[in-house]
């Protein structure tokens, strides 16, 4: 997604190349999704959570989009390694074009907007929550289905599939990349040489690849901070115990992906407010109310948890001993918790139980403790985040707030990767927004380095 972004932004102005280690075409790809990578903490299915093929994970993803909040660029003083090297209204001006790219009817996510043109009757507000909405395009945005690459939009597009980067050569002085080292499934050799070069090869590839660029600096490319691969965050979900709705509620609509008059769909959840948030120490979080494909309308629904997850140097991604089949090594992910998301975990779960207890949607069964946090009942939300974080001190993350490394002039990062905290919402909209922007300001510096030269 975002390497085809920038691709579309940036072909009608400048000579683009796209290297895809995957297909073309729409069929599955084989095994090596899950072959070249090893799990040694929290269980991680990587055939199920990336998807190797020109359009990448937008193949196979669910379409859910939504904001981070204005807090959550900020530091916090309660979540180590906190704050972006940006704010919000940074991001303004790329919101309206990401909106469209996802098909998405507007981005304006507060529910009363949202649900302005629904044909029933929501429940928008519940006191001591924040109530927001997830969006999703109509159609939900698939690349390879919707986009033809022949069309006027993709002039000075060159795309090789079957083909993958391995290494990344730097110049003499390692201040910029002179060329990109890549095969074709063929075993066929060929560099790249470009102006720039921008790595968008999702959140555990793109890690990989710089680690695995060791032929000029034994701890990789890129990562003088030590830190790629680094604070690796997923959004653990989780069953909220403790409280069990009533029946009938009229908030059950929640659990339903609703549509509006013109058929845009949309769903709702909540969680603390910022100021709580910050009362009570945790991290950003929404709720969900759902049915399980097994319940049957008239069950009780449950209630879920969407957690942000702490920046923790312990979650990572690093370099297995074996090879895989084209002589790379495998990668290891250890997604682990801390400390901070299981008190999130426990906090969140008993004070939103509590809110929608005064609102009459149900009752707590039990105090939910960090203890109850078992690592088996976490599940993944297919989200590889801050493996590449933007920092504007180099010593706190590899890229800056335009995405381009600290070490090497040329070299950008594209993707979720490059989130320092990643917030409660599924990332593709803000990773698609920060896409967008990337793509002006290399517009900005390259075309006009090429009439100055
Ligand atoms: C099942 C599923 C459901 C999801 N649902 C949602 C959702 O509802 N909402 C949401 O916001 N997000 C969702 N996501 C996440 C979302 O799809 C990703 O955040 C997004 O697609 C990431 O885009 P990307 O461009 O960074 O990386 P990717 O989509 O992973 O694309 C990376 C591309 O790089 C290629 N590549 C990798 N290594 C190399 C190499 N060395 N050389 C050349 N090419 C290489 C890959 O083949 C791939 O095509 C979901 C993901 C999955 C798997």
């Amino acid at each position: 997604m975002a390497g085809l972004a920038l691709a579309s932004k940036l072909s009608p102005h400048l000579s683009v190349l796209i290297v895809e280690r995957g297909d073309v075409d729409l069929a599955p790809p084989g095994d090596e999704v899950s072959d070249e990578a090893i799990s040694s903490g929290l269980a991680y299915p990587f055939g199920a959570i990336r998807d190797f093929r020109l359009g990448g994970s937008t193949s196979i993803w669910a379409g859910y989009c939504a904001e981070f909040d204005d807090f959550d660029f900020r530091p916090r003083d309660w979540v180590p390694m906190s704050g972006w090297p940006l704010e919000r209204a940074d991001l303004q001006p790329f919101r309206a074009d990401a909106g469209t790219f996802l098909n998405l009817r507007s981005t304006n996510f507060q529910p009363d907007v949202v649900t302005k043109e629904a044909l029933v009757t929501i429940p928008t507000q519940v006191d001591g929550l924040q109530v927001t909405a997830w969006r999703f395009g109509k159609p939900i945005l698939r690349i390879l289905e919707d986009w033809s690459f022949d069309d006027p939009d993709f002039t000075g597009l060159d795309i090789i599939a079957n083909a993958r980067a391995l290494d990344i050569i730097l110049t003499p002085d390692h201040s910029q990349v002179d060329h990109i080292r890549c095969r074709t499934r063929h075993a066929h050799e060929f560099t790249v040489k470009a102006d720039a070069y921008i790595i968008a090869t999702g959140g555990l590839e793109s890690a990989r690849l710089l680690l695995a660029s060791q032929s000029q600096i034994a701890h990789g490319v890129a990562n003088s901070s030590n830190l790629v691969g680094l604070c690796f965050c997923e959004h653990p979900h989780l069953v909220a115990q403790g409280f069990e709705f009533a029946l009938e509620h009229p908030i059950e609509i929640w659990a339903e992906k609703i549509r509006d008059r013109d058929g845009f769909p949309f769903s709702l959840c909540a969680g603390l407010p910022e100021r709580r948030q910050s009362e009570l120490g945790v991290l950003n979080h929404r709720a969900h109310i759902f049915r399980t494909p097994q319940m049957e309308l008239k069950d009780r629904p449950k209630l879920g948890l969407f957690l942000e997850q702490s920046p923790n140097p312990e979650s990572r991604v690093s370099l297995d001993g074996e090879l895989d089949d084209w002589g790379i090594p495998k990668l290891n992910l250890h997604w682990t918790m801390n400390d901070l998301d299981r008190h999130t975990f426990a906090v969140s779960a008993n004070e939103i139980g509590a809110q929608l207890e005064a609102f009459g949607a149900g009752h707590i069964t039990h105090e939910v403790r960090a203890t109850d946090f078992r690592d088996e009942d976490v599940l993944h939300s297919n989200h590889q985040l801050g493996t590449t974080r933007m920092s504007a001190d180099p010593e706190l993350g590899p890229i800056d707030s335009n995405c381009r490394s600290h070490d090497h002039d040329n070299l950008y990062i594209a993707g979720g990767g490059v989130f320092p905290t990643v917030s409660w919402a599924n990332p593709s909209f803000t990773m698609l927004v920060l896409t967008l922007r990337l793509a002006e300001h290399i517009k900005k510096r390259f075309c006009v380095e090429q009439r100055v030269t």
